[in-house]
């Protein structure tokens, strides 16, 4: 059902693309919008477990949307190199598929709650997350986006470069 990539010499890894889904600090979820209209909305996240959580507020076109459709897709740019002297941008980005879940537990809100302090708030006190998780599982829902389908994409003149720079091989002797 997911497309291949034309261009597969410049396909990433699986765990390149987890490495940068680790450490994006925000990507853009991509929605069926109002009267057919794609509704693309930058979100911060955490992705733990196959997963990717987001805090969302508990009304709005994005919750909206995932209500009446959970299918979504996650764009997260990692390098945006503006060349121009060569009329191009040495890029590199990762596109997740998935279908979202509204977590309506409160363990699972917590879960998920948790997840992003642990991205985005290490140095904080354990009393002040502790605050500000209990005020916030209150106030907003999280939703987890299990991922179906995971790919990334690097600009061509990134492989090459990648490929000159990898150490050659050490010849063995045929006597060894
Ligand atoms: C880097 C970054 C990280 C963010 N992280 C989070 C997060 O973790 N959680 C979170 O809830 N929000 C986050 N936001 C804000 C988020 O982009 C939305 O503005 C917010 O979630 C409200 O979405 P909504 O669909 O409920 O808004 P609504 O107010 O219901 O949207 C109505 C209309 O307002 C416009 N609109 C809404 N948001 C934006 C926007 N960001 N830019 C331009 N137009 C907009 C659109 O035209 C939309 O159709 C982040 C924004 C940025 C840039």
């Amino acid at each position: 059902m997911f497309r291949e990539m034309r261009r597969k010499n410049q396909k990433l890894s699986q765990e390149v693309c987890e490495r940068i889904l680790h450490r994006a600090t925000s990507g853009v979820l991509a929605v069926s919008g109002d009267d057919g209209y794609p509704y693309a909305v930058p979100l911060s996240f955490a992705f733990a477990d196959g997963c990717l959580y987001f805090h969302v507020a508990k009304s709005g076109h994005k919750l909206d949307a995932l209500r009446r459709n959970p299918k979504a897709s996650f764009c997260i740019i990692d390098q945006d190199q503006v060349v121009p002297q060569e009329y191009t941008t040495y890029f590199r980005s990762v596109i997740a598929f998935g279908s979202v879940r509204i977590l309506e537990k409160e363990e699972d809100t917590r879960r998920g709650l948790d997840h992003l302090a642990n991205k985005y708030c290490t140095n904080e006190t354990r009393e002040s997350r502790e605050r500000e998780i209990g005020a916030l599982s209150k106030a907003l829902y999280v939703v987890e986006m299990r991922i179906a389908h995971l790919t990334g994409k690097q600009a061509k003149e990134l492989v090459e470069e990648r490929t000159r720079c990898a150490p050659t091989e050490k010849k063995t002797s045929a006597k060894g």
